[in-house]
């Protein structure tokens, strides 16, 4: 018998960090502006933007600092709108406070993705940049955001901490907006414990950003473009705002660079994987007729480390015996809406300088859709486990609880 899966461990970071680490500590080169060139975090971000195809990014010391950057690049005046859905991580309506700038919160639906008649009611003259979070790796209609950003001329900035290796219409997540945002948090695809990264095709908004990272006096010139080559736009963008930013100080070290780089060749495997173990879970979770999986927009292919699923037909009292039917089994189950405190729920962001509203829908979602890890080293038997676990504690709470008159 396969006992209680592990679900908190990411992988074992690859052999090749350690060596690089050891060598780092050897030097005492810690700091990615020290070397005259190729400092490990430069090295990041030439092989991160090869391997989404872009011509820049740009590593800081996490996503939410990587939003914050991408905000103040866009040079937005103080007290801007800035869409963002009302399903996310409490970062993202935290980094846009951080800007100076006023989160409007859109109305997600029960599939996790944003309400596209509330996008375009909100999406009115006073916005001023949009932040798509791709929550979970779930992917809104990037196809209708875009062209009616486009149509207005607002910047769209996507959230995509946790959506490394998503694609929609085979392009790759993050690579759609005008900046893209990931994250190295040890819980995302990539893991250096803290981290993030910042893409953009755009050698102005790139430039500015590079620099309120905390690229003091010339060590801009560190940066280069696509292949470490020599960009001579990017360096006439960085004459312009020499002296002209603040500096946040936001920088990698190049310990968090060396763990890595080693992990970005096991991308596709883990991304394989992850959507392997998913689609498998879903299926299993799809059989009971208490839960449901909400299948990916037609356009969107997964890359999942995590499942999120509704229960269906369940009261609030049904939905909390749930939790405690399926923690006895082994498997931990977060409902959105139901943890006191949890950050991914609306109503705890009493930091919002605008009150949020009622925002219904989104509400009546976090309280019925269900969260649990699926790291993409689970075997199979590891599967069954929480599937099992998850599918009979549903049937206990909705059928077997009913027949014995509990
Ligand atoms: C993890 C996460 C963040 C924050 O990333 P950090 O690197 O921890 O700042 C932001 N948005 C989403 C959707 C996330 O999953």
């Amino acid at each position: 018998m396969t006992g209680r899966p592990n679900v908190h461990d990411a992988e074992p970071i690859p052999r090749a960090a350690r060596e690089e680490i050891d060598r780092l500590l050897t030097s005492g080169d810690l700091f990615r502006y020290t070397a005259p060139d190729d400092a490990p975090v430069s090295r990041l971000e030439q092989e991160f933007a090869a391997a989404l195809g872009v011509k820049y990014a740009l590593a800081v010391s996490s996503c939410s600092s990587a939003l914050f950057l991408a905000l103040k690049a866009l040079d937005l005046p103080r007290d801007t709108k800035v869409l963002i859905p009302a399903f996310t991580f409490a970062a993202v309506p935290s980094s846009v406070v951080h800007a100076d700038c006023v989160p409007v919160l859109v109305e997600v639906g029960e599939n996790y993705r944003i309400d596209m008649e509330d996008f375009k009611a909100k999406l009115a003259d006073d916005i001023g940049a949009v932040i798509i979070s791709h929550m979970r790796g779930h992917t809104s209609d990037m196809d209708a955001i875009m062209a009616l950003c486009e149509a207005r001329g607002i910047p769209v900035v996507e959230d995509a901490a946790h959506s490394l290796g998503t694609l929609w219409h085979g392009r790759k997540i993050g690579t759609i907006g005008r900046i893209g945002a990931f994250s190295f948090q040890s819980y995302k695809m990539l893991n250096a414990g803290e981290g993030g990264i910042l893409v953009s095709d755009d050698a102005e908004l790139i430039a500015r950003a590079v620099i309120m990272s905390g690229a003091y006096e010339h060590n801009w010139k560190k940066h280069k473009g696509p292949r470490g080559q020599n960009d001579p736009e990017l360096e006439e963008a960085f004459a312009r705002w020499q002296n002209k930013l603040p500096l946040y100080n936001t920088r990698m070290s190049n310990l968090s660079a060396a763990v890595v780089r080693p992990q970005i060749p096991e991308l596709g495997r883990r991304v394989r994987d992850g959507l392997a173990n998913h689609d498998y879970v879903a299926a299993r979770l799809n059989a009971s007729a208490w839960i449901e999986v909400p299948p990916p927009l037609p356009p969107e292919t997964r890359a999942p480390d995590s499942i999120q699923f509704n229960l269906v037909g369940m009261s609030d009292e049904e939905v909390v015996r749930f939790q405690q039917e399926a923690r006895a089994r082994g498997v931990n189950i977060q409902v959105f809406g139901m943890s006191q405190d949890n950050a991914r729920a609306f109503w705890n962001w009493a930091f919002l300088p605008e009150a949020p509203g009622a925002l219904p829908r989104t509400r009546q979602m976090l309280m019925r859709a269900c969260d649990t890890r699926l790291p993409v080293r689970l075997t199979r038997p590891e599967l069954d486990f929480i599937a099992d676990a998850l599918v009979s504690a549903a049937h206990d709470v909705k059928v077997a609880a009913r027949a014995y008159g509990t």
